[in-house]
């Protein structure tokens, strides 16, 4: 597959309909890679950055916005074109800071179609897509074959944790492959899940086409967090440093990870405002306080307790929680 460079210019960047890093000349290159049409028939325009080595070396993909309201993603991705933007390069690094489009418009997590039987679509269960599907599998499909299989030896997914609730900064690593632990580590989260994966989700996809992949989650959704976003992009630098597609980064990096196997969510037995008493990355014993849950005339209903021992991974920031919505999540 080649680089199909369109007619077309907007605002000044080319439109492209496939990529392939291998026929780029070395350097940056910045372009819109047209997608598939909304409901007007006009296209979707994603925004692609391409660092282009002047040496053969490791190709790298680096997405965020695959849940439109994971803003912190987005802000790192920025922030590593922004690094890579002065350097001379090994292999190639292609960043697309904004996978779902319709959803970041909206500030909302879910691809949003205006197919009345498809109006919203989680893209991170789709992957790999389907050519035959709906507007939102299509959407996918384009996007995963002709921008992000074909030029990735390795990939890195940036979330954050869902609108609502926070995660400090968590990466998921398939233990099974030495290059996800190697990247999961290199980055320097606060918290490792050894995850196995699941069909349809991006990292799990990479992984069985043999492309190695993390997913980085950097705080909270929807809200920013600068210094979160700092460690993450020095993090992901360090990635690229230590598989030398740049020299150095000269960032510090933590190396007080927690590796957790397994993950338990505590969900609000019933509507309400719910108030952690826990704190991110605090150990705490089964039988533990976690949370207090009260109604609408602010009585308290429900206290909830630790199910077992564990490290508080994630909480809700927004006080008013649905039934069934997470309130505090462990790892152990
Ligand atoms: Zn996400």
């Amino acid at each position: 597959m080649n680089t199909e460079i369109l007619k077309d210019i907007i605002d000044g960047y080319p439109v492209i309909s496939q990529l392939n890093v291998d026929d780029l000349k070395s350097g940056k290159h910045t372009f819109w890679f047209r997608v598939s049409t909304n409901a007007l028939g006009q296209w979707h325009h994603l925004p692609v950055i391409v660092f282009k080595g002047h040496k053969a070396g490791k190709r790298f993909v680096i997405t965020a916005g695959v849940h439109g309201d994971e803003y912190n993603g987005m802000l790192a991705s920025h922030q590593i074109a922004n690094a890579l933007s002065d350097l001379k390069i090994s292999g190639s690094v292609v960043i697309v800071p904004t996978v779902n489009l319709s959803g970041t418009l909206n500030h909302n997590r879910d691809y949003i179609s205006n197919d009345p039987d498809h109006s919203t679509a989680n893209l991170n269960r789709f992957f790999p897509g389907d050519e035959q599907g709906n507007e939102a599998q299509r959407y996918v499909y384009h996007v995963w074959e002709h921008l992000l299989k074909p030029n990735a030896d390795l990939a890195i997914d940036l979330h954050t944790q869902t609108t609502g609730t926070t995660y400090p900064l968590y990466a998921f690593a398939d233990y099974r492959l030495p290059d996800c632990i190697k990247m999961a580590r290199l980055i320097g989260p606060d918290v490792i899940l050894n995850d196995p994966g699941d069909p349809g989700i991006l990292e799990t996809v990479w992984n069985r086409n043999g492309i190695p992949s993390t997913t980085l989650e950097i705080g909270m959704g929807r809200y920013s967090d600068y210094p979160l976003v700092e460690r993450a992009v020095s993090g992901v630098l360090n990635v690229l440093t230590d598989y030398g597609v740049m020299e150095s980064h000269g960032a510090s990096i933590n190396t007080n990870i927690y590796e957790g196997k397994d993950v338990v969510s505590i969900r609000a037995l019933t509507g309400g405002f719910y108030q952690p008493q826990v704190s991110l990355l605090q150990s705490v014993k089964e039988g533990d306080l976690l949370s207090i849950g009260q109604d609408i005339f602010g009585a308290e209903v429900r206290r909830y307790y630790a199910p077992r021992d564990g490290v508080v991974l994630s909480l809700n920031v927004e006080p008013m929680r649905a039934t069934g919505a997470l309130i505090v999540r462990l790892i152990y």
